[in-house]
């Protein structure tokens, strides 16, 4: 069996398209969507981040602000959200990751308000994604479901999701569930893990180690979303040796140009839903 390839790329181009046309009708009605980012000057990998976001952003029309922080302390991060927050002309916010590891990451999550956190990685937002409630799941844990479901729905699925962060992981735990899907977490402390990964008919890989996931760790004709974003030998490559699991697996999607691309046009597509939800 050779996989069928899952282009996030293609379908993040599709979907552009009809986040340009939402954008010209916000704007025509005079409520112009605008992302307001937070980025520490200090991480190159912030900056990579932060210019994929720039891009397809101006590609649809909506307007990003940057405020580059050189060595902001916890303090000012969170009276920054604030400012934000209380700001008519931002409608969304996003911190860039990764933050210094200084900063006091739980103060940052509690100040972030549910109505523009559009990557969803506040208290409130997370709260109500266990709740159920509507608002912003986390970009990337939104992308990778959806690329799965262009294979077909998750309900009554068996998923297995390795690795348990807050940003991807668990909330992605909790989107699957939601489809009704039958959901096993994995992680580092998991014994026997192929024995898990074997079971999944959706498997979702969160892990950041190259090659971690191997062909014998695969159902034959399982989905694999792979999430991972790993440089080895100057190349990004994802968690799951693809060579060796393009042969065994039914879908996969490929790293670069799988997740990736799609979860920079989700979150900019809860860009245009949070100036909807707060203009119309
Ligand atoms: P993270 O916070 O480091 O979490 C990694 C998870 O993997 C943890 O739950 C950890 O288990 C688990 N783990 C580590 N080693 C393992 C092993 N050998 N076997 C089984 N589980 C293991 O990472 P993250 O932020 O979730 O990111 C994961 C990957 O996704 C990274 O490569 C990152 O770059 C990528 N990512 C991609 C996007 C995108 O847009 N495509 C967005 C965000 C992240 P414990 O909990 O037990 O420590």
């Amino acid at each position: 069996m050779t996989a069928r390839r899952l282009d996030g790329k293609a379908l993040a181009r599709e979907r552009e398209l009809l986040l340009t046309e939402r954008v010209s009708k916000c704007i025509a009605r005079g409520a112009a969507p605008r992302l307001a980012v937070a980025v520490s000057t200090n991480d190159p990998s912030a900056r990579v981040y932060l210019a994929a976001k720039q891009r397809v952003a101006e590609r649809v029309g909506i307007d990003v602000l940057v405020r580059p922080m050189s060595s902001p302390s916890t303090e000012e991060i969170v009276r920054l959200i604030e400012e934000w927050t209380h700001d008519p002309e931002i409608t969304g916010i996003i911190l860039e990751s990764p933050l210094p590891s200084r900063i006091d990451t739980a103060a940052v999550r509690r100040a972030l308000p549910a109505a523009k956190d559009v990557d969803g990685a506040g208290e409130a937002s997370l709260g109500r994604l266990i709740a159920g409630d509507p608002g912003f799941p986390p970009a990337t844990a939104e992308a990778a479901l959806s690329l799965a479901e262009t294979v077909r729905p998750l309900a009554g699925r068996r998923v297995v999701v390795l690795g348990r962060s807050l940003v991807v992981g668990r909330p992605l735990a909790i989107l699957a569930t939601a489809r009704d899907a039958t959901v096993t977490v994995c992680h580092s402390k998991t014994h026997d893990l192929a024995r898990q990964t074997r079971e999944a008919e959706v498997l979702f890989v969160a892990v950041g180690r190259p090659g971690l996931v191997t062909g014998e760790m695969v159902h034959v004709g399982a989905t694999v979303i792979d999430i991972g974003i790993n440089v080895a030998d100057g190349r990004i490559v994802g968690d799951v040796d693809a060579d060796a699991v393009a042969s065994i697996a039914g879908a996969l999607s490929p790293v670069p140009g799988g997740v990736g691309p799609l979860t920079t046009t989700v979150l900019l597509e809860h860009v245009v839903q949070a100036t909807e939800r707060a203009t119309v």
